[in-house]
């Protein structure tokens, strides 16, 4: 498998560094070998060539299988013109990859359940939860949109629009999804309100005939954002539109209350998919071996299960093993400063890393 490895910048290269150390390691274990290439993206390429995605970035990546990114942006770049700066290679590459679907795995590991928001019988009945968002229609991208002056005052408008084809792609990718998982899938609409969403429930229904052994549920998204917090151990995949996956995600991810813990997967229709942690470039912490490497170390888990194919082989044993290293890491009392537990053993981002290697 040839992977285009990006780690952008602030803690992005201590963090890919120390996932490529396990994405070795279990390739040994299992007899396979990753061929890897790195690119430059956001700041970096900036200061290398002047804008945040080479051109020699998009080819890289689109001869790869998969793409693991670390993380882009800092305080360097804040100020440079908004046409260039470091997100705009992160759009730029989803663009050029055609990633239409985002998936955000809010999971949280018994041992870090201090780390959750929740009341602890909430918590005790566990959360692992998937949330996959359409990433490339609805409100954010519909038109006609605007601010304009109407009878004498300024009306802003979006619109949430949605083809066919555009709900049916991303419920399939939930549907597969759930095959992966625990079979359970929850479609979130506002079929009580929208028209858009009428269609989205239609057409959702329509592609549920081709999985039959996946459960189906519907729910309203103003519920589904009180269920959350309510109790999230009822949700396995959760599929949504554009803007109310964007909340939804967060909302799920806040809730585990460990940012340095959680990957984040965006796919489209073919390869390569790009998989990265779900946090920022940190550069308050970068280049001092405090950053938590398990969210890149966790993205190179999913890169495997979600990337396999005929050509690869079935991966889920490789990305379990990883997991459960992991785990195990948290087990012994392993603790990085995000995540940091009294009585539990300060470490930096090489000696996590170094622990979940042992565990493998
Ligand atoms: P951030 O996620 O980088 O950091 C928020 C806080 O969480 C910081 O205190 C940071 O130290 C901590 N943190 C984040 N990841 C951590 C890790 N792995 N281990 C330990 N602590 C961690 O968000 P921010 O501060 O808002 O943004 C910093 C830069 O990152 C900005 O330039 C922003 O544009 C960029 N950013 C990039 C991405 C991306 O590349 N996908 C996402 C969000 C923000």
């Amino acid at each position: 498998m040839k992977i285009c490895v990006m780690p952008g910048d602030g803690i992005g290269r201590e963090i890919v560094a120390q996932a490529l150390r396990v994405l070795t390691k279990v390739g040994q274990k299992y007899g396979k070998t990753f061929e890897t290439e790195e690119a430059l993206i956001g700041g970096s390429a900036i200061d290398a060539t002047g804008g945040p995605l080479p051109d020699e970035t998009v080819k890289l990546c689109k001869a790869a299988d998969a793409v693991l990114l670390g993380a882009v942006g800092g305080p360097k770049w804040d100020t440079i013109d908004p046409a260039i700066r470091p997100e705009r290679g992160l759009l730029g590459i989803r663009k050029e990859l055609g990633l239409f679907a985002n998936l955000r795995p809010a999971s949280l590991f018994p041992e870090l359940k201090h780390a959750c928001f929740l009341r602890p019988d909430i918590v005790a009945k566990g959360i692992d939860l998937l949330v996959v968002r359409e990433l490339t229609g609805g409100a954010y991208f519909g038109t006609p949109k605007g601010i304009e002056m109407r009878d004498g005052e300024r009306v802003g408008f979006n619109n949430m629009i949605y083809s066919e084809h555009e709900i049916r792609r991303i419920a399939k990718v939930g549907f597969e999804a759930a095959k992966k998982r625990r079979k359970k899938l929850c479609s979130v609409d506002k079929a009580n309100v929208l028209d858009v969403s009428r269609l989205w429930r239609e057409v959702v229904i329509e592609v549920s005939r081709d999985y039959p052994d996946i459960e189906l549920s519907h729910m309203y998204v103003d519920n589904a954002a009180m269920q959350l917090v309510r109790d999230p151990s009822q949700f396995d995949v959760i599929v949504t539109e554009n803007l109310f996956g964007d909340i939804l995600s967060d909302e799920a991810s806040v809730i585990t209350g460990s940012i340095g813990m959680l990957p984040s997967a965006s796919v489209g229709a073919g390869r390569p998919g790009l998989f990265e942690p779900i946090h920022g470039s940190a550069p308050d912490i970068a280049g001092q071996n405090k950053a938590n490497p398990l969210a890149t170390i966790l993205s190179v888990a999913m890169l495997l299960r979600y990337t396999a194919d005929e050509k690869t082989g079935d991966m889920a044993a490789e990305a379990a093993a990883i997991e459960a290293a992991v785990q195990k890491t948290l087990q012994q009392g392993l603790r990085t400063g995000d995540i940091r537990e009294e009585g539990c053993k300060l470490v930096g981002c090489v000696e996590m890393a170094d622990a979940v290697l042992a565990n493998l």
